[in-house]
């Protein structure tokens, strides 16, 4: 229903928070988030049922990663499976290294899951999103020198449906992929973040620039050090994933 994600110098899980509850006039029954620390780099994962006031308290009541820069959060409106903690997003993959949100509905799900389930790959919830994270990092595991962006775009592929996606990858701490087909997604732009929204609403008064993504957009968001100035750049490069369009 809603995605936020960001990639920054700020207050990660602070922007986060105050993007799903700009989103909150939309309706939703679950939230989650996943955030990512530049040293250690692990993913975690924290989600409650009901108000995004019930993760906000359980983000505070564990102290989660008050240094990350980069992190995915969503409100969630179910379509497949109850709405319960395990089915609220971010879903990580079963080794736990790479975690996506997704608003909308993956049609092919169920054969999806039974094909990566035979490779034995694991699901714990009822959603067509898992299927998604297992899915990519099954291309990661064919193609292992794939971009972020390119793993997510093959994997798209396979994908019957529509999607707004955020993904991150806990071996690339510096790097947010987004893509979008029949669900809306923008990204702002500012010197010192990139934000990925679903709603303009989310990113009002935290990005200078927002950028509409087309649909079968993908955005990969990178950051990088200089260390020679010691100066951190943020950039972003937006493609298609439309076959046609190689034509
Ligand atoms: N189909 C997904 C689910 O049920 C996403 C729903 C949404 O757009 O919030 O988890």
């Amino acid at each position: 229903c809603g995605i936020i994600a960001y990639l920054g110098d700020g207050e990660t899980v602070a922007v986060l928070l105050e993007g799903l509850k700009r989103m909150e006039y939309r309706g939703y029954d679950s939230s989650g988030m996943c955030v990512i620390t530049r040293d250690g780099a692990k993913l975690e994962i924290e989600k409650q049922a009901g108000k995004v006031a019930n993760l906000e308290q359980a983000v505070a009541g564990r102290n989660f990663k008050s240094n990350a820069s980069l992190g995915i959060a969503h409100t969630r409106w179910a379509t497949h499976g109850p709405p319960t903690a395990i089915n609220a997003h971010p879903h990580a993959s079963s080794d736990g290294k790479l975690a996506i949100v997704h608003n909308g509905i993956i049609e092919n799900h169920s054969s999806l899951k039974k094909k990566l389930s035979a490779m034995g790959y694991e699901f714990v919830s009822d959603t067509d999103t898992e299927v998604l994270a297992a899915l990519i990092r099954h291309v990661q595991s064919l193609e292992p020198n794939l971009s972020l962006a390119g793993a997510v775009s093959l994997a798209l592929t396979q994908v019957r449906g529509a999607y707004g996606i955020a993904v991150v990858d806990e071996s690339k701490p510096d790097v947010l992929v987004g893509a979008r087909r029949g669900s809306p997604l923008i990204l702002g732009v500012s010197d010192d973040s990139l934000v990925l929204a679903s709603d303009a609403t989310a990113v009002v008064g935290l990005t200078a620039k927002v950028v509409y993504l087309e649909e079968e957009d993908i955005v990969s968001c990178q950051r990088e050090h200089d260390q020679e100035t010691g100066k951190t750049k943020y950039s972003f490069s937006v493609s298609s994933m439309k076959r046609d369009s190689l034509l």
